[in-house]
């Protein structure tokens, strides 16, 4: 089912959902099943799996000559969505990316998606490969998630790459990100959200968000969209923090800001423990307030380990 029918059922009740990683290549799939499994009672319609992107380095052969070798660290976002819904009985919302993929290898991917009953997929760009330092789009492939939204669209008349004749339609629902405190590489928001709103125009349907910690950054977002003709459900996206590292990890990785108030509570913790438990108090009090103000869904990244998003839940479904 699609996630805006999910939405729409829920007649006004925030949902809960939340995103988790295919194992690192080698884990079995077990190690996702152990981390779902403790989310389930709380109903979530959907689960998104983030796709990666290969990266490349290069090792010294014996003959002294560099070789280029390419690795996906964590491979498998079809496969583990397929599993998800044989086991779950939930959809699986793929995320789909522009980086790493000529549209050859996209349109063979959503060829799968729609054999295995996927109903929706997250378009998305992509972050810069660590060698690379800077997002560089494959030379057959997409440079921004608005011209990887366009090949999904296409599919969706039927239309095929290299193909004359219009042939099976795929369906597919499309969410795309949108960001609160701005892209990173956006000159202003105000630039940013007319990329957002070319997305939506298009036929984007749903907005997930980047993570934030002042749900003011996400109100006042939400806000600009609507009065940008923004229409569709811009699904918050929360992290809860759990290790003192973050407060300087998030803002670096994810460019995003801690409140003072936050930041304060967590200097004052002595170890990590400390700090799981502000990080869960803090998502606790945010997710009450959205949902208090009509949030559609509550959308948590998980990294894969449940327990903190469990007692977060525990708290509010
Ligand atoms: P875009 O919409 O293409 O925007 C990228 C930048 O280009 C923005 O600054 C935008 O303002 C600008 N822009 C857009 N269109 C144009 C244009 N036509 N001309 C000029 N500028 C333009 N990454 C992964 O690799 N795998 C994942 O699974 C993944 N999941 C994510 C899930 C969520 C909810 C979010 C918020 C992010 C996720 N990311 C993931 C990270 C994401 O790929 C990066 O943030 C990436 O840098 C931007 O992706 P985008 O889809 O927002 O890009």
């Amino acid at each position: 089912m699609k996630v805006t029918d999910h939405i729409e059922n829920a007649a006004g009740k925030t949902l809960f959902s939340f995103e988790i990683l295919p194992p690192v290549k080698g884990e079995s799939v077990q190690n996702i099943f152990d981390a779902i499994d403790p989310l389930m009672e709380f109903k979530p319609p959907f689960i998104d799996v983030t796709y990666h992107r290969e990266e490349y380095m290069y090792k010294k052969r014996e003959n002294g000559l560099l070789e280029k070798v390419t690795t996906r660290k964590r491979p498998g976002t079809v496969g583990i969505c397929a599993a998800i819904m044989n086991k779950y009985h939930v959809d699986a919302v793929p995320h789909i990316i522009c980086g790493g993929f000529n549209k050859e290898e996209t349109e063979n991917a959503l060829i799968d998606l729609d054999f295995l009953g996927v109903d929706n997929v997250l378009v998305l760009r992509g972050d810069a490969i660590k060698s690379e330092g800077r997002f560089v789009p494959d030379p057959e492939g997409h440079s921004y998630a608005s011209e990887l939204l366009g090949q999904v669209l296409e599919l969706n008349q039927g239309k095929y790459i290299h193909e004359e004749i219009t042939r099976n339609k795929t369906n597919f629902c499309i969410g795309v990100a949108g960001y609160p405190e701005k892209h990173f590489e956006a000159p202003s928001l105000k630039t940013d959200i007319k990329y957002l709103k070319k997305k939506v125009e298009m036929g984007a349907e749903y907005i997930v968000t980047q993570m934030f910690f002042d749900n003011d950054k996400y109100f006042e977002f939400v806000e600009k969209c609507r009065k940008n003709d923004i229409n569709v459900p811009i699904i918050p996206g929360l992290k809860p923090i759990t290790t003192l590292k973050h407060m300087s990890i998030l803002p670096s990785i994810f460019h995003v800001d801690l409140p003072d108030d936050l930041v304060d509570a967590l200097e004052k913790c002595k170890d990590n423990e400390g700090a799981r438990e502000v990080g869960i108090e803090w998502a606790i009090q945010q997710s009450k307030e959205l949902m208090e103000r009509g949030a559609p869904v509550l959308h948590y990244y998980t990294m894969s380990k449940s327990k903190v998003v469990r007692r977060i839940a525990e708290a509010l479904f």
